[in-house]
């Protein structure tokens, strides 16, 4: 599935979206086509672009707590897919504080975990266990890092990542 990059009226990276879902906004009027790829949706006897970089034509103001969304795959990307106790393979999302003891579920408080780590602590506290974090987790400062450590980034996309991407892929 080709993904698209949709990018704020102010030419920020908002967001990847699938390429069909950036022709829908494309269709609403509701972004314009910044560059497409090589290829097209064909529907009827009308044939559209399929979108690479979209520009809504609205600013949205994205409030600074859900700037990166706190999910399992977010998680991964910002410690590279490695358990954060012991660098094994990553399976499970980790609760460095239990939930069960009051720990929230905040990019402080969640790092990947393989499953032998993950078990191994279960309820209990990461000294209590003889664990120890390899760096104290944190919220993603840059919102395109994200983007872009989420992989499949597009030659396109660049110019719109700017210094960021340089960055994230030092
Ligand atoms: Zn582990």
């Amino acid at each position: 599935m080709t993904r698209a990059l949709v990018l704020n009226a102010t030419f920020e990276p908002l967001s990847i979206v699938p390429s069909r879902r950036a022709l829908m906004l494309l269709l609403d009027e509701k972004a314009e086509l910044i560059h497409s790829t090589e290829r097209h949706f064909r529907a009827a006897r009308v044939a559209f672009p399929e979108p690479s970089v979209v520009r809504l034509a609205r600013y949205v103001r994205v409030p600074y707590q859900s700037r990166v969304a706190l999910n399992r795959r977010a998680v991964f990307a910002r410690d590279g897919h490695r358990c954060q106790y012991c660098g094994a393979a990553a399976e499970n999302i980790d609760h460095v504080v239990p939930r069960s003891r009051g720990g929230t579920h905040t990019w402080d408080n969640v790092v990947a975990a393989c499953r032998r780590c993950n078990t191994r602590k279960e309820d209990r506290l990461v000294h209590e266990v003889g664990l120890t974090l390899r760096r104290a987790p944190a919220q993603p400062r840059e919102r395109v890092w994200f983007l872009v450590a989420t992989g499949g980034l597009r030659p396109d996309w660049e110019p719109y990542l700017g210094s960021a991407s340089l960055s994230a892929s030092a």
